[in-house]
């Protein structure tokens, strides 16, 4: 069966034609897919014939809301998906002043360790299609009925461990007979895998690059990312000055703020230091307290704000949303699985 909405509008376009069809038809279905169709009946300005054939050979991602969880305090809503093979992922969307924001997943778990994040701690099941990817922009903004117009690659798994798909999932999400959000409304993020950073630097999109520091000397980021070892932070910041000198874009790194692990006065100075001719930009992150890591958020933020400012260098301290909602790194989908484990509540 054809994965249909992973398909750009030319490798559809392609596929009807194999079945007799005009090019124009490859259009309408594209824009029928990326209204969100859920079947072929819908697609009402196509033949009863074509619509036949195209459910034989066929299928159409949808993913189901298995929970929904809406926040008191701000809006933020957190969506648990069930896929069609009955795994689930999480989005989250933001409504923050410049406009909402979904943050979605890159893939079934994560594979890369991550000390303090709730995500990685069951590994990595599979890799998310581009539909899958899609789908949970299209469908949040149906469900929530609310327009969305960015986008942060930041929820459960690595975009660079899948990129090829997160590729093409942005061409289809960028696409103008699609939901059309243009790329600097969108934010990757990674843990540091340098090959997808030069790989993304060629390629030269207008998107924003974070990059998840946590820690600017080598023995700190080993300790809580062990994406380090394969991947050294010295040559981390090389591969940033790069992409900057490509691209000339500014990168967003991120910095989970954890007590007395990475909050220290001379690590603002070591980053201040590694980031000397590139204008970057920090973003510290209050640490989410997962249950299962023995780290806990630092208190030293202001400071450390402040420290990172006193060298030139742009500190923000990232406001956090949906706290009464688990609304963070794969928190929801670890507590639903342990529920459903128990047999307390199914998915
Ligand atoms: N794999 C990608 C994107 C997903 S994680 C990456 O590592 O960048 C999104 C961000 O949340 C990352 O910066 C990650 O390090 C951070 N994060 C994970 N667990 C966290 C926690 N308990 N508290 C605060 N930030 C956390």
């Amino acid at each position: 069966m054809i994965d249909l909405k992973s398909m750009t509008l030319e490798e559809i376009t392609d596929t009807l034609r194999d079945m007799g069809e005009p090019a124009f038809r490859g259009k309408q279905v594209f824009t029928w897919l990326h209204k969100g169709a859920v079947s072929f009946d819908e697609m009402s300005n196509l033949s009863k014939s074509l619509r036949e054939k195209l459910a034989k050979t066929c299928f159409i991602t949808a993913p189901k809301v298995a929970r929904k969880q809406v926040s008191q305090q701000d809006g933020t809503i957190k969506y648990l998906w069930e896929l069609q093979d009955g795994n689930c992922i999480e989005s989250v969307l933001m409504r923050y002043h410049h406009g909402n924001t979904v943050c979605i997943s890159s893939q079934v778990g994560c594979r890369m360790g991550c000390a303090f994040c709730a995500s990685t701690i069951a590994g990595k099941v599979r890799d998310l299609t581009p539909a899958e990817m899609l789908d949970q922009v299209l469908f949040t903004q149906l469900d929530s009925g609310l327009d969305i117009s960015n986008i942060v690659l930041m929820g459960i798994g690595e975009p660079m461990d899948n990129l090829d798909t997160v590729l093409k999932f942005l061409q289809l999400v960028n696409h103008p007979d699609g939901m059309n959000i243009g790329m600097r409304h969108i934010s990757l993020s990674t843990c540091g895998v340098i090959p997808g950073i030069r790989r993304l630097a060629e390629l030269k999109t207008q998107l924003t690059l974070s990059v998840s520091l946590h820690a600017p000397d080598g023995e700190t980021r080993s300790r809580i990312m062990p994406v380090n070892r394969a991947y050294p932070v010295e040559d981390l910041f090389a591969a940033c000055h790069d992409y900057f000198k490509k691209t000339g874009r500014r990168i967003s790194f991120e910095y989970a703020m954890i007590d007395g692990v990475n909050d220290q006065d001379w690590q603002a100075d070591l980053i201040a230091a590694k980031l000397k001719g590139m204008p970057g930009h920090v973003n510290l992150i209050p640490l989410n307290d997962v249950v299962e890591s023995p780290f806990k958020p630092s208190k030293r933020i202001a400071a450390f704000q402040r420290r990172l400012e006193s060298h030139g260098i742009t500190a923000t301290v990232r406001r956090s949303l949906g706290g009464d909602i688990d609304a963070s790194c794969g928190q929801l989908r670890r507590k639903a699985m342990e529920e459903a484990k128990k047999g307390e509540k199914p998915l």
